[in-house]
Formats: C-alpha cells, sequence, structure tokens
C-alpha cells in the first residue's frame, strides 16, 4: 500500500512548495505537483501544515531516562524512541569520556539496538571523547580524559568497523593529530572536541582530517592575550573557517540568540549543524530544582530549562530535543527552511548518511508535519507513522 501526503506545504531543498509526496517501501517514491494514487491508497492531509524531513542528532547521549553509555541495547532503543516522538527520525547515539573497556561496550550496545526494531534509525555512533583536553572539561569526567598519544583506540574503533561515524577529539593533544589522520583513513569525522587549541593548531588540524567543530561555543577555547598579542581561539576558527562546520546546541540555553545570530551570519545556512547535545534526561518529564544523577557519577541539577553542574558554573548538557531546537533558531530569526535544514540535511550530510535529510524521490521516508506555530503533529520514520495527529501534546 502507498502513502500519500496531499495539501502540506513542502520544505523541499529548492525552496518551500505546496506538493504531493507518495510514500512507498519505507521510501519517497514521489514528489510532484499532483501525483496519481489509487483509491486503497492511504491519505494523509496535511493542509496548512509544513511537512519537513525528519531530524537528524548526530550528538546526543541519551533520552527519556535511558542513556547510550550503558552498553545495553534496549537503552538505546528507549532512548531513540523517546527523541522519534519529537521528530528526531535518524539518531547517532554518543558516548562520553569513560574508560576504554565501558566505551567498547557501549558502542557494542549502539551496534546492536541498530539491528532491532526502533522508531528512529540508529545510523552509528559518535564518540565524544575520550581524548579531551582537561582545560575544557565541561561536564566530561575529568578522571576520564585520555592523551592519545598515550592511548590505544583501535579496539575501540574496531568495536563496530563502519559504525562509529564521528569521533570529537582536542587536536592540541600530544597525538592528537595522528588520531586525526588515523580517523581519515577509516572514515570517521573528526571533531574538533573539548579543546583548548589555538587558531594556528586549528589550521593545522584542518589537514590531518579535522572538519567539524563539537557544540561551538561550549568546552571550546576564545580569544586569549598573550603579552601585547590576541591569540584566537577554537571558537574563531569555527567561526571564520570555511573548511569548518560547527555543532551548534540550539536549546536557546547554550547560546543566547544573539550567538545563534552571529554564528548563523558567519556558517550561512549550509556548515551549521543542530544538535541537542541531550543527556539521559532529555525528552522526559524533569522537575524544577531536582538534581539528578549521571550514570559517570556527576550530579546535575535541572534549572530553567537546562541541567547545570551542581557548582551551577557550567551546563552538564541539554534536556532538549530537536524540535525545540529548530524553534530556537527561527526565534533567533533564522528562517524555518534554513532552520530545519540544520536538523536535518546538513547533519545526514556531515556523516554521509545519503538517504537522510531531504525530501526527494529515493530519500527514506523520514517525515514529520507541523503547524503554523511550528507545533509537531505527525511523524513518519521510514515509512512507518510513529506520531499520529491524536497524539498528546508534547513539550
Ligand atoms: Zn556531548
Amino acid at each position: 500500500m502507498k502513502t500519500v501526503i496531499v495539501g502540506a506545504k513542502a520544505l523541499l531543498p529548492e525552496g518551500i512548495r505546496q506538493c504531493q509526496i507518495i510514500v512507498e517501501n519505507g521510501r519517497i517514491l514521489d514528489v510532484a505537483e499532483h501525483v496519481p494514487f489509487a483509491p486503497e491508497d492511504r491519505v494523509i492531509r496535511g493542509s496548512g501544515l509544513y511537512l519537513c524531513p525528519g531530524f537528524v542528532d548526530i550528538h546526543v547521549h541519551g533520552g527519556g531516562g535511558f542513556s547510550a553509555m550503558s552498553g545495553k541495547a534496549e537503552d538505546v532503543i528507549a532512548m531513540a524512541n523517546a527523541h522519534a516522538r519529537h521528530g528526531t527520525t535518524s539518531i547517532l547515539p554518543t558516548t562520553l569520556a569513560a574508560p576504554i573497556p565501558i566505551l567498547r561496550a557501549a558502542v557494542q550496545g549502539i551496534r546492536r539496538a541498530a539491528e532491532l526494531p526502533c522508531d528512529a534509525d540508529i545510523l552509528g555512533a559518535h564518540l565524544e571523547g575520550p581524548c579531551l583536553s582537561p582545560a575544557q572539561t565541561g561536564a566530561q569526567s575529568p578522571d576520564d580524559l585520555k592523551i592519545p598519544a598515550e592511548t590505544d583506540l583501535t579496539p575501540l574503533l574496531d568495536a563496530w568497523p563502519g559504525g562509529v561515524r564521528m569521533m570529537g577529539a582536542a587536536p592540541e593533544l600530544p597525538g592528537a593529530l595522528a588520531l586525526g589522520d588515523q580517523l581519515m583513513g577509516r572514515g570517521i569525522v573528526a571533531s574538533i572536541a573539548h579543546s583548548n587549541a589555538t587558531y594556528d593548531q586549528v589550521e593545522e588540524a584542518l589537514d590531518h582530517g579535522y572538519c567539524d567543530v563539537t557544540h561551538l561555543y561550549s568546552s571550546c577555547s576564545g580569544m586569549i592575550r598573550v603579552h601585547s598579542y590576541r591569540v584566537p581561539g577554537v571558537i574563531e576558527a569555527g567561526l571564520n573557517l570555511d573548511a569548518l562546520t560547527v555543532q551548534v546546541i540550539a536549546d536557546g540555553k547554550h547560546l543566547p540568540l544573539s550567538l545563534l545570530q552571529l554564528i548563523y551570519r558567519c556558517k550561512g545556512a549550509e556548515k551549521i549543524e543542530l544538535i541537542t547535545d541531550g543527556l539521559e534526561f532529555a525528552a522526559g518529564n524533569l522537575v524544577e530544582g531536582t538534581v539528578y544523577r549521571q550514570l559517570n557519577g556527576v550530579e546535575t541539577v535541572y534549572e530553567d530549562g537546562v541541567m547545570k553542574l551542581l557548582s551551577r558554573e557550567s551546563f552538564a548538557g541539554s534536556v532538549a530535543t530537536m524540535h525545540r531546537c529548530v524553534r530556537t533558531m527561527a526565534q533567533a530569526g533564522v528562517p524555518l527552511i534554513q532552520a530545519v535544514r540544520m536538523a536535518s540535511e546538513n547533519p545526514a550530510r556531515r556523516i554521509g548518511a545519503a538517504r537522510k535529510g531531504r525530501i526527494a524521490p529515493g530519500m527514506d521516508a523520514d517525515l514529520l508535519l507541523m503547524d503554523e506555530n511550528l507545533d509537531l503533529k505527525w511523524v513518519m520514520a521510514g515509512g512507518r507513522v510513529i506520531r499520529d495527529f491524536d497524539a498528546p501534546e508534547e513539550a
């Protein structure tokens, strides 16, 4: 049976168009002004709604109370399902710094989950760390940070050949450029993460596979003064170098709207990947002022719509959904089609997920309907409706 979506304003690569979309066997079969369909076909009426490609979250640690770090496939499925209800139809579960055997087990858990039925497509794993700078720890566990030159990462990268799609590392650490070369050789995207590098060090890293910046502004070095001279850092390099794409936590808390606008002004619509950086607490119900303990033992408090370390000196990952991030970008004045592109096409392209992130014939049928207020009304993943019109409203 085919499904035909009629009446919606579709966010197509070439612009927003009123058109009809036919879905069959989990793929988009056709996109046209009028497509022929048979009486037995299922018709979805999208009048007055925007039809968007499903969101692709390439940096998310957990959701719905479950973490990607547990090593259990069922936890990974549960976190992916929690995000899918909010429009994330493809997901790259992301690890935090931890001992190598624990990371290996986590990757294997994600790998097993990817073979099981799930509402979101698990596209692989993203390793955030463990080779991160002790000077830019953020909410990563300081005891678990590693120096690449002193760490054999091969067992970790071999835990899922072809499945590890991205790794975040600080390129200024000893051995980190060789690590970049190794990642490039394996087809793994190297992202500059939790880094205290100078601008010059970032430029050098470009020749060693580093091509992306993890959550720009968060745990990134910025300009400092050394004697009379100003030395720019990762933030300025991320904004200024065309060779770098940037991941942006657009929960509206990590970065004020003014900084989101500045990033958009510098990077344009095609070099920004929205991410949630969601913790296990994301996409769930949280109580203001409550202390929650992360799996790695770090204690965090939920305050003002975000998780903070108890010291309140640092955020500890977000509780956002990708839908909230798109909304925040729209509030920052970014045109809807571009905000959605940053949540779908750009992250899909970054990790080489060729059938994701766009509404076009041959692409996976990952589709969302949103109303004029950008409330999410309906979610289809792989041709299957996973959230229908009568589902209760969620935050
Ligand atoms: Zn993260």
